[in-house]
Formats: C-alpha cells, structure tokens, sequence
C-alpha cells in the first residue's frame, strides 16, 4: 500500500525525524504535550499537502488564497490534497455531518453544480438542454441522409388561442402544412381550414439531414424553439420535433427535461445539492438522513408473550385494553392462535396483526397536538434510516455502475 513519507524533518523543535504514514488508514499521533505533535501533523502534513495542492491550481485561482509557509523538511512523497480539523468544539446540530463540520460539503456542492450530469430517474439517460446548434448536431448524428420534417408544436393544453384565430396566425407566420399528433396525418393549410382538436405540429421545413444542410437544420430549429413559445403558454423552454418520412421521431428542448418521458429538473445550482435546504432536501426525512417510526422492538417489548398476554405493551393499560380484545377478535376471525407468543406466530400473521396495531398509532398521529399524546407516541418511535434519497441516488446513477 502506498504510504506518505515524510524526511527530514526539522519544524519547529522537531529533531531530524522521519515517519511513513500509511494512505487509506487511521493514524494517531500521540505523545506529551510539547513533543512536536502539531508540528508534525498541521505545520508539516498538513501544510505541505495544502501547499502543493494550491500549486496544482490556476494562477488565477492561487492569487485568492493564502500561500502556505514551506515546512522545513528535506522531502515528502505521496502526499494527496490535504484538509485540517481543528481540535474544537463545533456548533452540533442534527443536521451536522462530517462533511459539513469539514466544509468538504460545500466544494462537492460547487463541483456537482459545475460538471454534475442531470439523469432521468427512469433510466432514459442524461436529461439534456439542446441549443439549436447541438441539437442540429446529435440529429445529424442519429438521422443522416433522412429526409425528416422539423416541427414546432402547438398543445392543446399550452395553446395561446384557439379556432380561427389560430389559424389566422399560423398562416400569418408563414405556415401551410400542419401534422395532426393523433393520426400523423399532415393537413395542408388554407384560410377556410379548421384546427384540429387535440396536439399538432405545424411544419416549419423539409430537408434531407446532411452536413450541407447544417445551417438550414439549425436555422428550423431556432425558429421552432421561438415558435413554441410565440403560439404555448406555461413552458419553461421551446420545443422542436424532427420527424423522418420513414417515421423517426425525436424530440429537442431547451427545457431541462427528458426526451422520453418528459421528467423535468430545475436548473442545477448549488442548493439542489444540500440536503440543509428545502430545494435538495429529501422529502421524506427533511434531510435529517432518518425518519422516526413506530418500533415493533419498543411496542412489542416482549415477543416470548401471546396477544393475551398483552404481548403488545401500548394495550395492556386500561384505556387501551378494548383494542387487545379487537386485536384479539381479529385474530379468531383469521385463525391467528392467540395464545401462542408473538416471536411464534408466522410473519404473514404478525403482519395482519402489526398493521391493525399501526392503525391505533396513526388515529392518534391525528390527536399530536395534544402534549401528552405526542409524548406517549414519542415512547414507541425509534429513528429508522430514510432510504428515500438513496433510491433516488441508485436510480440516478448511470447504468452502466448498476
Ligand atoms: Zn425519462
Ligand atoms: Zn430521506
């Protein structure tokens, strides 16, 4: 394993030392006070690793920061990037991470804003924002030497006007053939026309993809972008479609949204990244990593007794004893033994019965306001890992990792 090798080092009162520190591990250094344990760990490693990571920098970057002191040492290899943490008592809240106490958080949020990949989460791939130009390039890409249609759309639910109107000004515009979105039947388009119900397209161009073609391609596809938003109300970005005569069809946006089904992001920026700020926070959790939640250990504290025994502690009291005798009704009309412990009963069993349990937990989650019910709900909850996020994350990550 690679190991960080310091030599020679003299700093501060440190005697001509030379230490080896394994990468990837858990190092301590201990000693009394005054021995060179600082000297060490934040004037020599720690120095060093920020200053050469500084280095690594733009000159641009580097006349904001502080240029570190040389330690004096004869030489140091392997070092990588280095953070300090100071011997302090920080500020501790709930929300408070490794991560955040080390400020690393805030880089990663940076980084992830800067060169992040938005993917959709239902694995159709990065969700892309397509300039005309780059749009003109991925068609040209998928489509070459198809004679393809470019579109712009009018949706029924967006559309700006209606009937006559709206005929009106797609002539006006310059227009003539339109695509009906149900049928694919292409209408030619003359004053005494009517406009179909329902999504269409109207036609903007008809070429044949092909790198000679380029200019015109990204020229129809601007002006689509353009259209969309002059003839639909309510998008964040305009649309183009490109549909080939053999019947191809693809979809730009200027809109952060999936091609395929339309899934749509906010524009990436720092904030979406922290789990602190409602805009990236799990819904579920706040952000806070887990949920509290009725503990079957805490409501079941004893699993070695049968629902006659009150094996379920929260009924044994005697406001809530009619809901043992229920539990216990439920339990005959399935064919549950009543008398047989809890540990025993089979796990389709005790799910019937946990579930009648939960319903009395969530009748009185209506009754929290109410100081003495959320104390009592408080005894039974045990704080469960919110996997919410992570799903999100698994499903984000690109396939090829899965
Ligand atoms: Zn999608
Ligand atoms: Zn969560």
């Amino acid at each position: 394993m690679k190991e960080i090798v310091l030599s020679g080092v003299k700093q501060n009162n440190l005697k001509n030392i030379t230490v080896k520190i394994p990468l990837g591990s858990f190092t301590v250094i201990c000693g009394p006070s005054g021995s060179g344990k600082s000297s060490l760990a934040f004037e020599t490693l720690y120095a060093e690793g920020q200053r050469r990571y500084i280095e690594s920098l733009s000159t641009y970057a580097r006349q904001f920061l502080n240029k570190a002191p040389k330690p004096d040492v004869e030489f140091i290899k392997n070092i990588p990037p280095a953070i300090a943490i100071e011997q302090k008592n920080h500020v501790k809240n709930s929300r408070s991470t490794v991560g955040t106490t080390t400020e690393v958080v805030d880089y990663l949020r940076l980084l992830f804003e800067k060169v992040g990949t938005p993917l959709c989460p239902n694995g159709h791939g990065e969700i892309k924002k397509e300039s005309a130009s780059l749009g003109a390039s991925d068609v040209l890409k998928d489509f070459l030497s198809a004679r393809a249609y470019i579109l712009f759309p009018v949706y029924e639910k967006y559309r700006v006007l209606e009937g006559k109107k709206l005929l009106a000004q797609i002539l006006k515009e310059g227009f003539i053939r339109i695509i009906k979105a149900s049928s694919q039947d292409i209408i030619e388009l003359n004053t005494k026309s009517k406009i179909p119900a329902g999504d269409f397209f109207v036609v903007i161009d008809r070429l044949v993809l092909e790198d000679a073609s380029r200019g015109r391609l990204v020229e129809a596809l601007s002006n689509a972008y353009l259209m969309t938003l002059k003839f639909n109300q309510g998008l964040g970005g305009g649309h183009a479609f490109i549909k080939t005569v053999e019947g191809k069809e693809r979809r730009l946006t200027e809109e952060n949204s999936c091609s395929v089904c339309d899934y749509s992001l906010p524009e990436i920026n720092s904030r979406l990244f922290s789990f602190s700020s409602p805009y990236g926070a799990c819904p579920t959790c706040s952000g806070f990593g887990n949920i509290l939640k009725i503990d079957e250990a805490k409501v079941v504290p004893n699993p070695k007794l049968s629902i006659e025994e009150y094996c379920v502690d929260t009924f044994r009291m005697p406001s809530t004893r009619r809901k043992n005798r229920s539990l216990i009704e439920l339990a005959r009309k399935n064919k549950i033994s009543t008398t047989t412990p809890w540990e025993n009963l089979k796990p389709k069993e005790k799910k019937l019965l946990w579930a009648e349990v939960l319903d009395f937990f969530e009748m009185l989650e209506e009754k929290k306001y109410k100081m003495h019910v959320r104390i009592f709900l408080a005894r039974y909850k045990s704080p469960f890992t919110c996997y919410v996020a992570m799903e999100l994350a698994c499903v984000q990550r690109p396939s090829k990792f899965l």
